[in-house]
């Protein structure tokens, strides 16, 4: 079966044409901008020459039309008609308390994802356009909702509660969620399999490190905790967010210099993390660049993000009482050897130990720890497209 996977941001559409036979990419694509001046599709069909399109898109529903018939395209398709798709797998960032798994769309799970709205403002109103332009293109082909924080909502309660009146919890769900689910889900599984773990038992820990980052502690699969909370916003340092901060930072700032709770709020998303520190850059590559020409302020991004993955890496083996594996993934946890091994230097007192030959490779899945590590140390690329895929195949077939 071939599945479309259909992941829309605020402002953006990427989708992937998977043969679920093999799990190959037949197609991938982002759009860009829409409903913003010069939106456009770059569209690239395996084995074939990339295709970019300019248009006017307004809506997320011009954007899917535009890569349906990229798709069926004489020269630059991949398929002769979208009955060739099987199903179609929706990223659909937020389903407050009400679902814990993916699951086929219906009224039911349409209504779930607008009432979420609040919860997730820049992404659930942009999933649902998706999901209904979809319906409207395909009628008949099952749609999946697969989301970002049902891996989350298998965190017991000690976890997920925020110490606040129980009321607002009863009220609003207001609690944490965790998010990145795909991914940690993903991970940790291929963790299972990889580093050879007992699938029901395991301790596993997932470090995803990209421009977005969050931790996750899961036993046999079953995430225990995750760093993101209510919103991408907690956890961990990221590149443009700040992470876990004393709540009395926004008053002071806003206090300070004249600013609308809002507006603070949007500095902490948009110009902390790593980028606020350092003043460079949100991208790691230029951290890097910079912390070798010895910029004092990019270090200081550098080390305070490594110490709060150890910090956070620490917190989670108290939490399951030990841990079998740890799995470095995204941009950051792929790619970048220094930075895995100077989080692991943390925590030699695991009995953690890197073998720098294995940690020098990239973008790969390699085992980095030695044969004597206490804990085994992987880097597993990760798939959220292919999980995505995996999930709706699940469901229809
Ligand atoms: P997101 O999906 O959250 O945008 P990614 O997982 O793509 O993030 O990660 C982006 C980060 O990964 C960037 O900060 C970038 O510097 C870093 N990164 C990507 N590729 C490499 C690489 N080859 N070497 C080092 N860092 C990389």
């Amino acid at each position: 079966m071939k599945i479309l996977v259909i992941n829309c941001g605020s402002s953006s559409l990427k989708y992937q044409l998977i043969d679920m036979n093999d799990e190959s990419v037949l197609a991938k694509g982002l759009v860009e901008r829409i409903g913003i001046e010069g939106s456009n599709l770059v569209h690239k069909p395996t084995g074939k020459e990339e295709y970019k399109e300019a248009k006017v898109m307004e809506s997320h529903k011009d954007a899917i039309e535009l890569v349906l018939a990229a798709l069926v395209d004489k020269d630059h398709g991949v398929i002769a008609s979208t009955d060739e798709i099987g199903a179609v797998g929706h990223r659909v960032l937020h389903a407050g308390t009400k679902y814990s798994d993916s699951i086929i769309v219906n009224d039911d799970v349409k209504k779930v994802v607008r009432e979420c709205f609040d919860l997730g403002p820049l992404h659930n109103p942009a999933n649902l356009i998706g999901i209904e332009a979809c319906e409207a293109a395909m009628p008949g082909t099952a749609q999946v909702a697969v989301f970002d924080t049902a891996f989350g909502m298998a965190m017991p309660q000690k976890a997920y509660l925020y110490a606040i009146p129980y009321e607002y919890l009863d009220k609003y769900s207001l609690r944490r969620y965790g998010f990145h689910g795909t991914s940690h889900s993903f991970v940790s599984k291929e963790t299972i399999k990889f580093a050879n773990l007992d699938p029901e038992k395991c301790k596993v820990i997932v470090c995803h490190l990209g421009n977005g980052a969050s931790i996750s502690a899961s036993i046999g699969g079953k995430c225990v905790d995750t760093s993101m909370g209510l919103t991408p916003l907690e956890g961990l340092i990221m590149g443009t967010r700040s992470g876990d901060i004393d709540p009395t930072v926004v008053q002071f700032i806003a206090n300070k210099e004249g600013k609308s709770v809002d507006e603070v709020l949007n500095i902490l998303n948009k110009k902390s993390g790593v980028l606020g520190i350092s003043g460079v850059s949100s991208d790691f590559r230029d951290i890097d660049k910079a912390c070798a020409e010895g910029n004092e302020r990019a270090i200081a991004a550098r080390d305070a993000f490594i110490y709060r993955v150890a910090k956070y890496i620490g917190a989670y083996t108290a939490a399951m009482n030990g841990v079998d594996a740890i799995a470095f993934t995204a941009g950051v946890g792929e790619n970048n050897a220094e930075y895995r091994k100077l989080i692991c230097e943390y925590l030699t007192f695991l009995g953690v130990e890197i073998d720098d030959e294995a940690n020098s490779h990239r973008g790969e899945r390699v085992l980095i720890s030695t044969p004597n590590s206490k804990v085994k140390v992987v880097a597993i690329p990760t798939n959220e497209e292919l999980s995505i895929a995996r999930e709706t195949l699940a469901l229809v077939k």
